[in-house]
């Protein structure tokens, strides 16, 4: 059984539907790629997995059906999303932007867990430490996408969205982000789903790779059958 199996999945935006009739499997442990130009439906489908938008279809998580669920259930499962953007709350400290992303393990019980993965965070990225009392708005790009992707885990998933990490991003910069999600798959024994523009960047760290075109799927396979970069960016990225 994979841990994510989508079947069928549509998802619209009030009458106009942009997905089209989807389907994806995500292995446990395993890092998926999901390519494509501006516009081919990569945020739709991260948030038609969170239930964020008006889906038809199936949609399995651990052998879950999320049909009827609501978003904030969906993250409880254990489905963390880092959107585009990132969603950071730029007036808070860092450290109250983790605690937030832990909000959901409130028992007493949690508490220490939350402290031990808090510590684990800011092993893996010590300059959260080190800013952990400035306001987030201090960050710069690629600091700001650590605190997101550190909020996320926070909560725990077992299912990692991470949406268009590298946007805004300096080359070197998205290229370090991108080896230290390869490295949390590791140590928080993730599952991770990652829509990127970026091929190159992705293909590096994926073990599979989904290209989507105008909301439907035209190549799912092992990332290293997509080695030809700039045939994908041609046929997809820039061809729209
Ligand atoms: P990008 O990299 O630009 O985010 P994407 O592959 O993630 O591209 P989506 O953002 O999922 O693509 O967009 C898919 C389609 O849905 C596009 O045609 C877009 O214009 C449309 N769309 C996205 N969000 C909305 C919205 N909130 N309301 C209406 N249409 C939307």
């Amino acid at each position: 059984m994979s841990l994510l199996e989508i079947e069928g999945l549509r998802a619209r935006y009030g009458r106009v539907e942009v997905l089209h009739a989807v389907d994806l499997r995500v292995e446990e442990g395993s890092i998926v790629a999901l390519l494509g130009a501006n516009g081919a439906g990569k945020s739709t489908l991260l948030r038609a997995i969170c239930r964020a938008v008006d889906t038809s279809g199936s949609c399995r998580f651990a052998g879950m059906d999320l049909d009827g669920r609501s978003t904030a259930t969906v993250a409880r499962l254990g489905i963390g999303h880092v959107p585009e953007g990132r969603g950071t709350f730029t007036d808070f400290s860092v450290e109250e932007n983790l605690r937030i992303g832990a909000i959901s393990r409130t028992s007493f019980r949690s508490r220490s867990a939350v402290q031990t993965d808090l510590d684990l965070i800011y092993e893996t990225f010590p300059v959260l430490r080190e800013f952990r009392r400035r306001p987030a708005a201090a960050l710069s790009g690629g600091q700001a996408q650590m605190l997101a992707v550190a909020r996320a885990l926070l909560a725990r998933p077992r299912l990692l969205l991470v949406d268009e990490p590298s946007l805004g991003l300096a080359p070197l910069t998205a290229r370090d982000l991108f080896e230290r999600l390869s490295g949390l798959r590791d140590a928080w024994e993730l599952t991770i789903l990652l829509a990127e523009q970026n091929a190159k960047l992705s293909l590096a760290i994926a073990d599979r790779a989904v290209l989507l075109s105008r909301g439907r799927v035209v190549h799912d396979g092992p990332s290293g059958d997509l080695a030809t970069v700039d045939a994908i960016h041609a046929d997809y990225l820039g061809g729209g």
